[in-house]
């Protein structure tokens, strides 16, 4: 009785660990799956008023949900999209 509580908890550690295993490594993929900047002709200056600061996928400081690298307030890509309000 005592050997298969002890299996059972062995079993579920195990399945745990994969299990945390998998989520870093679906974390680390998503970081990797954003678009490199020339896919999206990002640029470092603004578009006929449209820039990164304005848009909805613009992070603070110097970064972009879907565009890989450093993203300056000021620059642009054919990804643009204004924020809402
Ligand atoms: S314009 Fe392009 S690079 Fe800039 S924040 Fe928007 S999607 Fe990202």
């Amino acid at each position: 009785m005592q050997d298969n509580t002890s299996r059972r908890a062995i079993l579920r550690t195990g399945l745990m660990a994969a299990a945390g295993a998998t989520l870093a490594a679906g974390a680390a993929r998503a970081q990797d799956e954003k678009i490199a900047q020339e896919l999206v002709q990002y640029q470092n200056q603004p578009k006929e008023g449209q820039q990164c600061n304005k848009c909805a996928q613009w992070v603070e400081p110097n970064a972009c949900k879907i565009v890989a690298g450093v993203i300056v307030p000021q620059g642009y890509c054919v990804a643009y999209a204004p924020k809402e309000g």
